[in-house]
């Protein structure tokens, strides 16, 4: 066995090794002596008299997509915010920090193959430069990623190769498997020097990407020598420019495998906090912290549908570009934007656009500002139910990057997306049996546990504020005849008639109602007088008058209600049961006096006195 051969052997065992990657890697550049020793057969070690080639531009891979920090919060969901500490929003809690995965993946490999092209320029006798070429972001171009060259030679680092670059351009085309020159003219033909050596010699192999293996780039080696290289390092620099895709290929996979890692690791954390969280509004807030530490993206909008409403939605959060174009918009599932679309189709839906493109796809509708430089979109809906037509949320991502948003992005949020889906069904049912647990089923009103636990959050509000809260007290008069004449189904039509025309008397996001008892109604007016109190009694009362319910006889049926009113004011020295007491024996004088009217509790007198 000849000493190349033993070199051979140790250099394949070498990089067998290093290809494990891992732990390994750091084998290649010793591999890579040994390939080249074996491959010249000379091994006559030149002193190192190169400089350690600059920090490269970072290739399109390795960024992260930018963000810009403004988010727009729906006021609904401000609440959950506003507690957070300022940027929270921004700098998430998760610990994941991928743009810092990528740089430190990024100098190991940077690292690995400048010893590499260090190890080259050592061992082959004559070389100028050794240049690592790979793929920009327009994927059209090679800009200069590593070199290792003499002090006195500098590189243009803003070297750009396409297909018409002279000698390396040959490289892009498919049936150029090397380049091997020995005279060349002059530095003209090579272009990537800013003081033009005299070069001569050139030999340039293309790097092959190991997952596509599409050409992304080119190892080149040149010498200012006539004839200074030969097949044998053309042979050579073949071994190693695919150990260098492999590195590359090797670092990339290894750091994407540990940020997947992590994001599935905060998946489960997710897991853990969607199901602390009982309301949909902690949904919601979790769904866009999730998105923001693990998402890249120009902006970030969150679309829900309203809560009871299978055709009206708003965007109840936006981040970044434009988010006050978005934000707090409603829309409704008409509508023919392409988060619409997702959302109500429940289906994934990706865009991506070429530079230049003139055909803007509505987000939400035509109204919107259009942004042509948002060229990659992602919607990922959300829906409470497995299978459903219709989804409740949209995630939806958009970014000017020119890269689409990758398989290993889109299963991320796909699982994430379950989840949260999940979650929030769970959140949306509980919330749904406390409303019912809350409520009368019958009238939709409050119940009365409710009306007094309302009854008090206000009377703090109003002791605070310094106004008085009216309380009505109604009952609806010969009720038991109503029952006994026309039937109990029919007694009921007629309570839900009664609860609808009091609800549509009273302010509906100020005054209070509640089902009482059976045929019993409380009513709490919120920051009234004397005079207001009795007058919206009147009006209630004059309206029940009116009613009339169609029961298939003759004459329809009418009813009239007997009112009692009590003002509580904030020197009122009793509780809220004295309060409602109050009212109920004004009441009992309604009734006394006749019916059909309302009566006013008065303090002062014994006998509460008939309006
Ligand atoms: P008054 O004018 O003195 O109030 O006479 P009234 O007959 O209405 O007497 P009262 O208020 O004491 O009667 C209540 C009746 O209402 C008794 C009960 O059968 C009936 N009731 C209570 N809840 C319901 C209900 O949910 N549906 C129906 N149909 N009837 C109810
Ligand atoms: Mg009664
Ligand atoms: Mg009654």
């Amino acid at each position: 066995m000849s000493v190349a051969e033993i070199l051979f052997v140790v250099a394949g065992l070498l990089l067998g090794l290093a290809f494990q990657g891992g732990m390994f890697l750091f084998l290649i550049p010793f591999a890579v002596v040994a390939l080249v020793l074996a491959c010249m057969n000379r091994p006559r070690l030149a002193g190192p008299n190169s400089q350690q080639p600059p920090t490269a531009p970072i290739p399109t891979i390795f960024k992260k997509r930018s963000t810009t920090n403004n988010p727009i919060i729906t006021p609904t969901l401000q609440n959950e915010f506003s507690n957070a500490p300022r940027g929270m929003a921004n700098e998430p809690e998760a610990a994941l920090k991928v743009s810092q995965v990528w740089a430190r993946a990024n100098a190991d490999i940077n690292r690995s193959m400048t010893d590499m092209l260090l190890a080259l320029k050592i061992v082959v006798p004559h070389v100028n430069s050794v240049i690592v070429f790979t793929q920009m972001e327009n994927q059209r171009e090679w800009g200069i990623r590593n070199f290792a060259n003499d002090k006195e030679i500098s590189v243009n680092l803003r070297t750009r190769i396409t297909e018409t670059s002279g000698l390396l351009g040959q490289l892009f085309r498919s049936n150029v498997n090397r380049l091997l020159e020995g005279d060349l003219p002059g530095a003209k033909s090579v272009m990537y020097y800013v003081d033009n050596p005299a070069i001569k010699s050139v030999v340039a192999v293309p790097m092959i990407d190991h997952a596509s293996g599409l050409r992304v780039g080119a190892l080149v080696m040149d010498s200012v020598y006539p004839n200074a290289f030969n097949d044998m390092t053309a042979n050579a620099l073949k071994f190693i420019a695919s150990a260098i895709s492999m590195l590359d290929y090797k670092g990339f996979y290894s750091a994407q495998k540990h940020i997947a890692l992590q994001q599935y690791g905060g998946l489960y954390s997710y897991l853990r906090k969607f199901f602390q969280n009982m309301s949909v509004k902690d949904i919601y807030k979790q769904i866009i912290n999730y998105v923001k530490a693990n998402m890249a993206y120009d902006r970030l909008t969150i679309l829900a549908m309203d809560p009871g409403d299978d055709m009206n939605g708003s965007v109840v959060y936006c981040d970044g570009v434009d988010a006050e174009q978005f934000a707090n918009k409603k829309f409704t599932l008409s509508d023919k934007g392409v988060f619409v679309l997702a959302l109500m189709r429940n289906r994934p839906m990706e865009r991506s656009f070429l530079p230049g493109f003139k055909d803007y796809l509505p987000r939400l509708n035509d109204s919107e500002r259009k942004n042509l430089n948002l060229r990659q979109i992602l919607v990922m809906p959300i829906a409470a139910e497995h299978g459903s037509d219709t989804a409740e949320i949209a995630i939806c991502l958009e970014s000017s990057s020119s890269m689409p948003y990758n398989d290993h992005e889109k299963e991320l949020l796909k699982a994430f997306a379950g989840v949260a889906g999940f979650a929030y069904n769970r959140a949306r049912k509980f919330e749904l049996g406390c409303d019912q647990a809350m409520r009368d089923g019958h009238t939709g009103l409050i119940n009365k546990k409710t009306m007094f636990e309302k009854l008090r959050s206000e009377k703090i509000r109003a002791d605070r504020a310094k106004y008085s809260i009216g309380l009505l007290m109604m009952d609806i008069d010969h009720f038991k005849h109503v029952n006994d004449t026309y039937g109990h189904p029919i007694g009921d039509v007629v309570i839900k008639g009664i609860a609808d025309t009091i609800s549509k008397e009273i302010r509906s996001e100020i005054d209070v109602v509640a089902r009482f008892g059976g045929e019993e109604f409380v009513v709490a007016l919120i920051d009234t007088d004397a005079d207001g109190m009795i007058e919206t009694a009147e009006r209630i009362r004059k309206s029940v008058e009116k009613l009339v319910f169609d029961v298939h006889q003759a004459e329809p049926l009418r009813v009239t209600v007997s009112i009692g009113a009590f003002l509580l004011t904030q020197n009122f020295n009793g509780d809220l049961e004295k309060a409602i007491n109050n009212a109920d024996q004004a009441l009992y004088r309604a009734k006394e006096g006749g019916r059909n009217q309302v009566v006013q509790f008065e303090k002062q007198e014994s006998e509460p006195v008939s309006v």
